[in-house]
């Protein structure tokens, strides 16, 4: 599953940045695109999984899901695409081209002092 290497590489990155600063990491924030979406109920699971019995378990994870932006070729409008609107949401032409998705992304981690 997708969620299960994600979860491995955010926690290893994690883990590396702490182990670095030696403080004890509270929460993350990481961002995903559409085209490769991360379901988050299966992500925090596999999340918890990977940080059990280290120094990140317990900490929270925030998923930011970043909207998929296209380009109209008839009026130029940029907009996030609606997978249920299906086109252009001011002309509703259907000739649009797509911007690139938003990549998988560790946005931020917080720390806090190890008591
Ligand atoms: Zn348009």
């Amino acid at each position: 599953m997708h969620e299960t290497v994600v979860a491995q590489s955010v926690f290893e990155t994690i883990l590396e940045h702490a182990n670095k600063l030696g403080k004890r990491p509270v929460s993350a924030k990481m961002s995903c695109g559409q085209l490769n979406p991360i379901n988050d109920e299966v992500m925090n699971f596999a999340f918890e999984a990977a940080t059990n019995g280290t120094v990140c378990e317990g900490m929270r994870l925030v998923i930011e899901h970043i909207p998929l932006k296209a380009k109209c070729n008839e009026c130029s409008e940029v907009f996030d695409f609606d997978i249920y609107a299906g086109g252009c949401v001011k002309c509703k032409s259907t000739d649009i081209k797509f911007e690139p998705d938003a990549p998988l992304l560790l946005e931020e981690i917080e720390f806090q002092d190890k008591e």
